[in-house]
């Protein structure tokens, strides 16, 4: 008996140990930080808690993305004075990557610091609707074809590869730099999670093709990538695409045999996958969607 309270008690304290080191390391991690990427002179991160935009100076300006201020009401000031410390050309741009609020609320201070406000059609389509009093809407839309920004020497392509994360997802390549900004549709080292709530999971595959089919040596995600915010690779691309194929595979037959919501979305697993950072809390989230989708048609 007091063998197995001892026992208890020896995994109750290692489970707080790691709980304290989680913490800790999150604690000397400053709330925002700015970062410019490797080998350019011209691109930076922007990142604010789980969040992070790319940022692009050049000698005409700066073209900014996603305020990422959801919840946090001085995001978007917060974010330009970190543009300020680097440069004091004027933000020409403010380009949207989609029409979710965690990433583009906060952008009122660089409308009001003189900032284009850009973004694919469907995103202004379903914020007017909305009229969320934090995210204004786009100045300039973008149709399916796409756009090319060019600033003081610097070409941003904005690309719109289909239905994705979502409906309004745009591709942000930077060709000289072979860099891409690809927000939630492509986690960097870690199992998808809430960006799956809503993906239109099939046409996902698709654009992930299309993002693997251009040149680029780096992708800057969304939210940073694992381990330590590191950048993703072409490998890590071709590692999502792959997982969404076999976790549709493995829904697909459950699916197809009426097991959809229940017993389906108990019975799958991933375990190729079960040390990848947020496959506990991922997994239920991808068995949800992929049984919307075999169990449903949705
Ligand atoms: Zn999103």
């Amino acid at each position: 008996m007091s063998q197995i309270r001892l026992t208890a008690m020896a995994v109750a304290l290692s489970a707080a140990g790691f709980a304290t080191t989680g913490l800790a390391q999150q604690a000397q991690r400053p709330q925002i930080e700015t970062t410019k990427v490797d080998g350019t002179d011209n691109v930076y991160i922007f990142r604010n808690g789980n969040h992070q935009s790319m940022f692009i100076v050049t000698k005409d300006g700066v073209i900014a993305t996603d305020p990422i201020a959801y919840g946090r009401p001085t995001g978007g000031q917060d974010y330009i004075a970190e543009i300020k410390k680097v440069t004091d050309k004027p933000i020409k741009f403010l380009i949207y990557s989609h029409h979710h609020y965690d990433h583009i609320a906060g952008g009122k201070p660089f409308k009001d610091a003189g900032a284009t406000i850009i973004a694919h059609k469907r995103a202004k389509e379903r914020l007017a609707v909305l009229k969320d009093p934090n995210t204004p809407l786009p100045d300039q839309v973008v149709s399916d074809t796409g756009r090319t920004i060019k600033l003081g020497g610097t070409t941003l392509e904005l690309k719109y590869f289909g239905l994705n994360h979502s409906d309004s997802n745009l591709v942000m390549w930077l060709p000289k730099e072979k860099i891409v900004f690809v927000v939630d549709t492509i986690p960097v080292g870690s199992f998808p999670g809430r960006g799956f709530i809503d993906i239109y999971p099939l046409e996902t595959e698709e654009f992930i093709k299309k993002v693997l089919a251009l040149d680029w040596e780096r992708l800057i995600p969304g939210h940073p990538g694992q381990p330590g915010g590191r950048l993703g690779t072409k490998k890590d691309a071709q590692d999502i695409l792959t997982l969404m194929q076999e976790a549709s595979a493995e829904m697909k037959k459950m699916g197809q045999d009426g097991k959809c919501w229940e017993p389906a979305e108990k019975d799958f697993k991933l375990p190729k996958y079960a040390n990848w950072p947020g496959y506990e809390n991922g997994l239920p989230l991808v068995a949800r969607r992929y049984c919307g989708l075999w169990g449903r048609g949705t």
